[in-house]
């Protein structure tokens, strides 16, 4: 019998209203990791409750003192850091080594925003008139409601709440119903670090549409921090709109990788295949989907990564050497392989990988072999929509000009990455993509010293950064007449 976990509102840890719970299962091999309470209507009002009655002191705390408490999860977590990464292991599938540097990167927020609390400081602006002076000051908006996807279940939930509850807000998170158990972990130790009760409540669940309808069309709820696909965030968008509650989104993307001809080739060369392959095996929203090689190289750079991808070790998550785990679930692994087969259909080449594998090991699992796909034109499918999975579509180009306008293409603008040692070039294709985040000879994705989020429909608002608490604020300008 597999552990019951409960959901922790009001600083107590509850069995949801109804008592259901569901599974969450181990997608390496299908096993219950944990029975998780099932959050109904009732719970929901309960969560927003307690974050709206917990609001005022917690927002006129010291910034400084909360970012105490913040420095305490974060060396809480550090000291936790491998008990979290098996976690995320056992619920998401990512290889273990991969996990703890997301944990490490993860807890990385918690320091960043609680130095950020203590300079969200206001203007004081010069007034035409004689006897009047202007004051502008940010306050934290209020209750907030985050929601958050499964392939990052430590990052996803500190990227938001972090800042959040450094600018002086509470939150309600409804983790993915995928992987709960590390948001869960979390709510622990910001308990166990002092945080008061009903300043962080996470409601588990997997009736998203409730969630919908109860929790972020909530009245008492003043912003919503929502990431993942980019059809549920419309949705969420429209439900909004009734309320006019704000939004920060980050959504899907459709990411271009260039290796231009004059490319460090092998730095384009591991920064493709990491891009593409090495972060939850292709399951995130920043990772390569278009790789976009000039005519001149290609003869030379497309064997060596047909290569590099056929030395990549697919295993389970535990197994020392992983480098790609399982897709998290049967769904996401039958879409890459439709787009596989559609490309092909549409006469693309299948170069390596792009099977179902199922024998021993992998029996139970979602697993995939890594595909490379050559001769892929920007019509097919696998070039139009987000793959989230390892397989990688190759392009050919001929000149800058004409690259800048395939890859901005697309109603995405998450990430792009180029390889050029041509100086000129690096600023020219820096200015011109159209997308938040742009790697020049870098595919290491963000960090939490900068602003990260979408053009066009991959988000709005930005994550990290200075402007990452700045989004969970409200600014108020004072007019004070002196008489
Ligand atoms: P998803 O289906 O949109 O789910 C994301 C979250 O929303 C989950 O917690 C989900 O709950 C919940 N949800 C689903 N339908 C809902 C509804 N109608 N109302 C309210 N909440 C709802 O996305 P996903 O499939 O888990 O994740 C993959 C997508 O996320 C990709 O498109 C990826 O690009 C995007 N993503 C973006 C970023 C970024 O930073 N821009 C980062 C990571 C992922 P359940 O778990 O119960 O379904
Ligand atoms: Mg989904």
């Amino acid at each position: 019998m597999a552990d019951l976990e409960r959901m922790y509102i009001d600083g107590e840890w509850m069995l949801a209203d109804g008592g259901a719970t569901f599974d969450v299962k181990n997608p390496a091999d299908g096993s219950i990791v944990a029975k998780v309470v099932n959050g109904a209507g009732p719970d929901i009002q309960r969560a927003v409750g307690a974050a709206h009655a917990a609001f005022r002191e917690w927002s006129v705390l010291a910034p400084k003192d909360r970012g105490s408490i913040l420095l305490r999860i974060q060396e809480l977590m550090q000291e936790r850091r491998d008990e979290l990464a098996r976690l995320v292991t056992l619920e998401n599938g990512k290889p273990f080594e991969e996990a703890k540097k997301e944990v490490q990167f993860a807890l990385g927020y918690f320091g960043w925003f609680a130095e950020e609390a203590r300079r969200m400081s206001g203007e004081w602006i010069p007034s035409p008139q004689p006897g009047k002076r202007y004051w502008v000051l940010r306050q934290p908006i209020g209750p907030v409601a985050a929601v958050t996807p499964w392939n990052f279940p430590a990052t996803m939930v500190t990227r938001k709440i972090a800042p959040a509850l450094a600018a002086g807000c509470t939150v309600v998170l409804k983790p993915a119903s995928a992987t709960p158990l590390t948001a869960l972990a979390i709510a622990r130790i910001t308990e166990v670090a002092g945080l008061p009760k009903g300043v962080f409540n996470v409601l588990t669940t997997n009736r998203s549409r409730l969630v919908g309808a109860e929790l972020l069309t909530h009245p008492l709820i003043r912003k919503i921090g929502f990431t993942g696909s980019t059809d549920v965030g419309k949705g969420i968008m429209e439900a909004a709109a009734k309320q006019v509650t704000r939004l920060s989104f980050e959504l899907g993307g459709n990411a271009p990788f260039i290796v231009f001809d004059d490319a460090d080739f092998k730095a384009a060369l591991e920064g493709a295949v990491a891009m593409k392959f090495l972060r939850v095996g292709g399951q995130s929203c920043i990772c390569a989907n278009r790789i976009y090689i000039q005519r001149g190289i290609a003869a030379e750079f497309i064997p060596a990564f047909v290569d590099a991808v056929g030395k990549l070790k697919v295993a389970p998550g535990f197994e020392p050497g992983a480098q790609i785990g399982p897709l998290i679930n049967e769904e996401t692994r039958a879409k890459v392989h439709s787009l596989v087969e559609d490309a092909v259909k549409h006469g693309a080449k299948l170069v390596a990988g792009g099977r179902y594998l199922t024998d021993d090991k992998y029996a139970k699992g979602f697993f995939y072999s890594p595909a490379v796909l050559t001769g892929v034109t920007d019509d097919m499918a696998v070039a139009q929509e987000e793959i989230f999975g390892p397989a990688a579509p190759l392009l050919i180009f001929d000149s800058e000009e004409e690259v800048i306008r395939r890859a901005n293409a697309t109603k995405f603008g998450l990430a792009a990455y180029f390889y050029t040692r041509d100086l000129a070039r690096l600023v020219r294709v820096s200015e011109q993509l159209e997308y938040g985040l742009v790697g020049a000879n870098d595919a290491t994705g963000y960090t939490h010293e900068i602003p990260f989020g979408g053009f066009k429909e991959s988000g709005l608002g930005r994550e990290g950064g200075r402007e990452g608490i700045a989004e969970y604020t409200e600014v108020k300008s004072v007019v004070v007449n002196l008489g």
